[in-house]
C-alpha cells in the first residue's frame, strides 16, 4: 500500500500518524494509497519548520528567489505529464484535462518568476522639501494554503509560487481525497533549490485546518473550497488576527441571447458543463436560454451530450472521467431524482450513458435538466457534478436578474453577437469573472482570480497582482538626510511643503 506522508522541513515525515485516510482510484474504485492525517502536533512541526526558515528566506535576494522559481518552472514544465498522471489517478479527470490544469499552474509560476519586477516599490523624491518618500512591500511570515480536491495541482500553485517569491514560507494542507500531487510539488521545490522548511505539506482533514487557523505563527491563510467551509475559515482565521482570502463555491450561469451562434453556444455549454465531470468551480451549471432559443439550444446540447465519451481518464479518447468518490457520485445522482420530483424535465439521463471503464468506478454520465425553475434544488444547490440545468428566461433583463439574485458570484458568461448587449452585461452582472462568448473565463496569470458574494470571503483575489498584494504588507518610509537647513522643534502635525 502506498503511503502519502506529510512533507516537513525539506523531507517526507517519518513519524507514525494516529489517523490515516484512504485514497481511491475513482476509475476503478480501488484504494490506491493511505494518506497521513495530521493532528495539532504535526501541524505545529510544519509551522515551526516554516517559521525557522522564514528569516533567511525573507533575506534571500530577489535574484536568488527568482532563480529558484525559474528552476522550479523548468522541472514542472519537463514533468507536466507525470504530474497530470498523478492527478488523473486520484481525481479521475481525463489526462488531457489534467494536463490543462498543470498548464494553468505553470502560468502562475511563470508570473512569479517576475518577482524582481513585481516587488518594485515607489519612490517620490522631494515629496516635501528635501524629504523623500518611498514604499516597499515585505513578506508576512508563515502562510497557510488549504486547497480543494478538484484542482490538486493548480490550486496549490495559485498561491505557493507567489508566496515563495514574496519571501514567505508555506504550509500547504491539500485535499485528503487526492493528496499525492502536493508531495510531488514539494519534492520538485526542493530539487529546484528551495531551502528546507520554505514549503511544507501537512495532510489531513478539518483537524489540521483548525490548528492552522488558530496557530499564532500563521500570518495568513489562502483557502479554496466550498462556501460553508470558506465562510468558517474566513471567520475563524480573521478572529485569530490573520489575513484571509477564502474562495468558495459557485453556480455559474451562461446566458444565451437570441442572436447568439447556437452551435458555438451548445459546444460551450457541453464543454464547460461536463469537462472534469462538472467538478470545476468555474463549470457552467446553469444555461439561461433567452426566448425563443430554448428548444433549439437544448436539442443541440442533447445531440452533443450523446457523443461525450465517458470513461477511464487514462484511456485514449475518453473525454469525461468519473466523480471523485463514491459518496460524491451518489450525492450527485440524488439530484437526478430530486430534479424529476420537483418538476424539471430530464432531457438527458446520465445514468444511462455508456462508460468505457471498470464497472466499480464512480461513474455518472452527463445529465441535462430542462425547464428548471429557481426554487428547485437542482438550481439552488451547487451540485458539483455533471448536471446541467437549463432555465428559460423571457428577456435579457430576466436572465440578468436570475444571475444577480443568485447568492454565488464566481463567473458568468454571455453568448451573443451583439457587442452592446455584451457590454451591458459585463457592466451589470454581479460576479467576479465574466466571459463574453467564453464559457470558462478563468483569468490569465497576470490578472487575478476571484468571485463575489458567497464565492469569496475577504477582499483579495488569488494570484496576479492581488496575489502579490496578499502575500506582502506595505511599508512607507519618509526620510530626510540632515542638511544645514533643519528647522528645530515643531510640535505641529507634519505638513508637506
Ligand atoms: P471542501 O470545502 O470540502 O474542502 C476544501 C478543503 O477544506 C479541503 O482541504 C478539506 O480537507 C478542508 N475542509 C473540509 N471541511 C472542513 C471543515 N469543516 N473545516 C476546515 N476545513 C475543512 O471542498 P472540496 O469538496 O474539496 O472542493 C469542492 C469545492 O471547492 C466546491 O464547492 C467548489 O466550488 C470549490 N472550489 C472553489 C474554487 C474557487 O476558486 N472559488 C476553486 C475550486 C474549488
Amino acid at each position: 500500500m502506498n503511503r502519502v506522508p506529510h512533507w516537513i522541513d525539506g523531507k517526507p515525515w517519518e513519524g507514525v500518524a494516529e489517523r490515516v485516510g484512504e485514497v481511491f482510484d475513482p476509475a476503478t474504485g480501488a484504494v490506491s494509497a493511505q494518506v497521513d492525517f495530521a493532528g495539532p502536533a504535526e501541524v505545529d512541526l510544519a509551522v515551526a519548520a516554516a517559521a525557522r526558515a522564514f528569516p533567511a528566506w525573507r533575506d534571500a535576494s530577489l535574484a536568488r528567489r527568482a532563480s529558484v522559481l525559474f528552476a522550479f518552472r523548468e522541472l514542472l514544465n519537463a514533468r507536466r505529464r507525470e504530474l497530470a498522471e498523478v492527478v488523473t489517478a486520484e481525481h479521475g479527470k481525463v489526462l488531457a484535462d489534467a494536463e490543462g490544469e498543470v498548464h494553468r499552474a505553470l502560468e502562475v509560476v511563470e508570473f512569479a518568476c517576475g518577482v524582481p519586477h513585481l516587488l518594485r516599490g515607489g519612490f517620490s523624491e522631494n515629496a516635501s522639501t528635501r524629504v523623500d518618500v518611498y514604499s516597499i512591500r515585505q513578506p508576512l511570515g508563515v502562510v497557510a494554503v488549504v486547497s480543494p480536491f478538484n484542482f490538486p495541482a493548480m490550486v496549490p500553485l495559485w498561491f505557493a509560487p507567489l508566496a515563495v517569491a514574496c519571501g514567505d514560507t508555506v504550509v500547504l494542507k491539500p485535499s485528503e481525497k487526492d493528496p499525492s500531487a502536493a508531495n510531488l510539488l514539494a519534492a520538485w521545490w526542493a530539487e529546484a533549490g528551495l531551502p528546507e522548511g520554505v514549503f511544507n505539506v501537512v495532510h489531513g482533514d478539518r483537524v489540521a485546518v483548525e490548528r492552522l487557523l488558530e496557530h499564532p505563527d500563521v500570518r495568513a491563510v489562502s483557502f479554496v473550497g466550498s462556501t460553508p467551509v470558506a465562510r468558517h475559515v474566513y471567520e475563524t482565521g480573521t478572529r485569530h488576527g490573520k489575513r484571509v482570502q477564502a474562495l468558495g463555491g459557485a453556480k455559474n450561469h451562461m446566458v444565451v441571447l437570441p442572436d447568439a451562434d447556437l452551435e458555438l453556444a451548445a459546444d460551450a455549454a457541453v464543454s464547460a458543463g461536463f469537462g472534469s465531470a462538472g467538478e470545476r468551480c468555474m463549470a457552467v451549471s446553469v444555461v439561461v436560454a433567452v426566448d425563443p432559443v430554448g428548444d433549439e439550444l437544448v436539442e443541440r446540447i442533447r445531440r452533443r451530450v450523446a457523443e461525450v465519451r465517458v470513461g477511464d481518464g487514462r484511456r485514449p479518447g475518453c473525454e469525461m472521467g468519473p466523480l471523485v468518490t463514491r459518496a460524491h457520485r451518489d450525492r450527485v445522482a440524488g439530484y437526478l431524482d430530486a430534479g424529476v420530483a420537483e418538476g424539471a424535465t430530464l432531457a438527458v439521463d446520465g445514468r444511462a450513458h455508456p462508460v468505457d471503464g471498470d464497472e466499480r468506478g464512480f461513474w455518472l454520465g452527463p445529465t441535462v435538466f430542462d425547464h428548471v425553475r429557481p426554487e428547485m434544488s437542482v438550481y439552488t444547490d451547487e451540485i458539483f457534478g455533471p448536471v446541467l440545468s437549463v432555465v428559460r428566461a423571457p428577456s435579457y433583463e430576466e436572465a440578468l436578474r436570475l444571475v444577480n439574485d443568485n447568492p454565488y458570484g464566481n463567473g458568468a458568461a454571455i453568448f451573443t453577437n451583439d457587442g452592446g448587449a455584451a457590454r451591458r452585461f459585463q457592466n451589470e452582472v454581479e460576479v467576479g469573472m465574466v466571459g463574453v462568448n467564453v464559457p470558462i473565463p478563468v483569468p490569465v496569470a497576470h490578472y487575478s482570480f476571484g468571485g463575489w458574494k458567497a464565492s469569496l470571503f475577504g477582499d483579495t483575489h488569488a494570484y496576479g497582482p492581488e496575489g502579490v498584494q496578499f502575500f506582502t504588507r506595505g511599508k512607507v518610509v519618509t526620510s530626510r538626510w540632515l542638511d544645514p537647513s533643519h528647522g528645530g522643534v515643531n510640535l505641529g502635525f507634519p505638513r508637506n511643503h
